[in-house]
């Protein structure tokens, strides 16, 4: 039986991560459970904002994190035309990362598993989760699996950080309301693209977007809309066939793409929209994307993840103190992340539902907004404050409207 922790963990990504090296730094005891057998996975990028770079640095990762990947303070949103219709600037952001950082993922995983480890996390790979444990209506721990063998783990309080289809969810019966979008996406690492230093660009048009981001000295993340197709249907019309579309809006990454020789560099996805009424129950709390799953087109799911990391570990440390990991204790955590989370989700919903839009009044809308906002740079600021997951208080409805072209 490996035992006993304080706390353990079910998931290995990013949240998890985090939230082991916060709760090791504070002197509690913990185990990871990762079904996978390392954090090797497709080669993909990963955005990280001014909310997720500020908890990056608290955990001694960004200087790390900034030489394996790239930083932009400009985002640029192009129409299909290439016409520049906004160029944000993130240096008017009052914060001291004022910037995007764009990294592999697996390499950020990577180094978060050697800080976990460092501080004295335990990491069980290839492990997957059975079920919850309970005693006197409280969750007390897990039973996992590893190569076909049942074991368990006992502790205080079981997290589950075990993504978007979260099996710790389902088990605590909290109410899931999901949303499928329509259009799907394919993503991955291309070559180094010259002239794009410092700058994140994103192509939109109605039905499309393409983003390319530097991710690191010699590539580029890419994440196209492929629309309703399915990735079979992609697939059948052919490589050389998707990188001309692709070069067609882009015609900069038709260099990049030459390295890009097989399906098997890219992955593809359907976002979904997550929500759930709770986040904690007695002895068990949800971290990241299995409380909120988010279109990716905001970028700020992976930092809203590490923000989620550092309010539990802290509200752990209070159970702790207390010996209490009942659902009232744990409650604090969900009050002061909760709301945070919904405003950043329902932003990434309508601005990817404003951008992929065909209807003519949107496109309208979405054009005006983006061109007022490049103008405009007091109201830019607002709307970066939001997409930045830096704003201090609730943005309201005025606001929204004025930032969503609505309102003038
Ligand atoms: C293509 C794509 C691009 C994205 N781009 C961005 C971006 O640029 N910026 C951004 O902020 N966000 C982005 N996101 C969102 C971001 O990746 C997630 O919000 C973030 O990774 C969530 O981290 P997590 O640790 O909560 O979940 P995950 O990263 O999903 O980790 C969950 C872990 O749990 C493990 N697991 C699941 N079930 C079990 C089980 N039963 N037993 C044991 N282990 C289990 C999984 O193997 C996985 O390792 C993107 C998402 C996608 C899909």
């Amino acid at each position: 039986m490996p035992g006993k922790a304080d706390v353990a963990i079910v998931g290995a990504g990013i949240a998890a991560l985090a939230l082991a090296v916060e709760l090791q730094n504070n002197g509690i005891s913990t185990i990871l459970l990762e079904r996978q057998k390392s954090p090797e996975g497709i080669p993909r990028g990963l955005t990280f904002q001014p909310n997720g770079l500020a908890v990056l640095e608290k955990l001694g990762a960004l200087e790390r994190a900034k030489e394996v990947g790239s930083a932009s303070q400009i985002l640029e949103v192009k129409n299909w035309d290439g016409e520049v219709l906004l160029e944000a600037d993130y240096g008017l952001l009052d914060h001291p990362q004022n910037y995007l950082l764009t990294a592999n993922a697996t390499e950020v995983e990577r180094l978060l598993v050697y800080l976990a480890e460092k501080a004295g996390a335990k990491l069980l790979w290839g492990s997957s989760f059975q079920e919850l444990t309970m005693s006197g209506g409280k969750v007390d721990g897990v039973v996992f699996e590893t190569d076909g063998m049942r074991d368990q783990i006992q502790a205080a309080v079981v997290v589950g950080a075990d993504g978007p289809q979260s099996r710790i969810r389902n088990s605590i019966g909290v109410k899931v309301k999901t949303r499928k979008y329509p259009d799907s996406f394919l993503v991955g690492l291309a070559g180094a693209i010259p002239g794009l230093e410092g700058r994140a660009r994103q192509y939109q048009h109605p039905g499309k977007m393409l983003g390319i981001m530097p991710s690191g000295p010699e590539a580029t993340y890419f994440f196209y809309c492929v629309g309703p197709r399915s990735f079979d249907s992609v697939k059948k019309e052919g490589l050389t066939s998707f990188r001309a579309e692709v070069v067609q809006a882009a015609p900069e990454m038709a260099d990049a793409f030459t390295g890009v020789e097989a399906w098997t560099r890219m992955a593809y996805f359907t976002p979904s929209f997550i929500r759930v009424d709770r986040w904690v129950g007695n002895g068990v709390a949800l971290l990241g994307d299995s409380a909120h799953t988010i279109h990716p087109h905001a970028g700020q799911g992976v930092n809203l993840a590490l923000e989620d990391a550092v309010a539990l570990a802290e509200t752990i440390d209070k159970c702790k103190v207390a010996g209490d990991f009942s659902q009232a204790s744990l409650l604090q955590y969900q009050k002061e992340r909760k709301t945070r989370a919904e405003v950043i989700g329902k932003h990434a919903n309508y601005t990817v539902t404003y951008a992929l839009s065909d209807n003519w009044l949107i496109k309208r809308l979405n054009r005006r907004a983006l061109r007022k906002l490049n103008k405009d740079k007091k109201l830019q600021k607002k709307a970066l404050e939001i997409t930045a997951g830096i704003f201090e208080k609730k943005p309201g409805l005025v606001t929204l409207a004025k930032i969503g072209g609505i309102l003038p």
